[in-house]
């Protein structure tokens, strides 16, 4: 059976604890995933649930993430915006002269 500490990318067996580097990486660890690092190329990987995660392919993950509740709330403040705007509209016209 094979360890799951064994490097996903080279499969070597000396892959170690590494310390967080990055918010990411601080992130990441918040959330339960730990660093690793492999001795003999170098990489670098996030480790989830037992899995090793490519820390390049983590980090794409977390962007999409990042850029798509970037777009959410870019959405919501567009309908904020259209609601408040024809709430306004629906107010007496005396009301935006005497402001
Ligand atoms: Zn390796």
């Amino acid at each position: 059976m094979m360890s799951t500490t064994n490097c996903p990318n080279c499969g070597a067996a000396r892959i170690h604890r590494s310390r967080r580097r990055t918010a990411f990486e601080q992130a990441a660890a918040a959330i339960g995933g730990g660093m690793r690092r492999c001795h003999r190329c170098n990489s670098r990987f996030l480790e989830i649930g037992g899995s090793l995660i490519r820390l390049r392919d983590a980090q794409r993950v977390a962007r999409k993430m990042m850029l798509g509740l970037a777009m959410a709330a870019a959405v919501g403040v567009l309908l904020v915006m259209i609601l408040w705007l024809s709430h306004a509209q629906s107010m007496p016209p005396a009301f935006f002269l005497s402001a």
